[in-house]
């Protein structure tokens, strides 16, 4: 659980949320019926290499609200 040091944005005062931006590295594929219609995906991401980001922004103007590695 990552709960914010914050309630709401400083710069906007959204309070809609947050995000990281996440590192994802690596190749996956994509699975297609023959009638070019998707097939089954759900291992879509299990192939890739994932590394979160240390920097909380807001979703609503973008702006760095926090950093997550002060939240421990
Ligand atoms: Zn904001």
């Amino acid at each position: 659980m990552n709960r914010a040091p914050i309630d709401n944005c400083p710069y906007c005062d959204s309070d809609d949320g947050y995000y990281t931006k996440d590192y994802v590295m690596g190749r996956t594929r994509y699975n297609y019926h023959f009638n070019g219609t998707e097939a089954e995906n759900g291992e879509y991401y299990e192939h890739l290499k994932h590394k979160n980001g240390k920097v909380a922004y807001c979703k609503n103007c973008d702006k760095k609200i926090f950093n997550l590695a002060e939240m421990n």
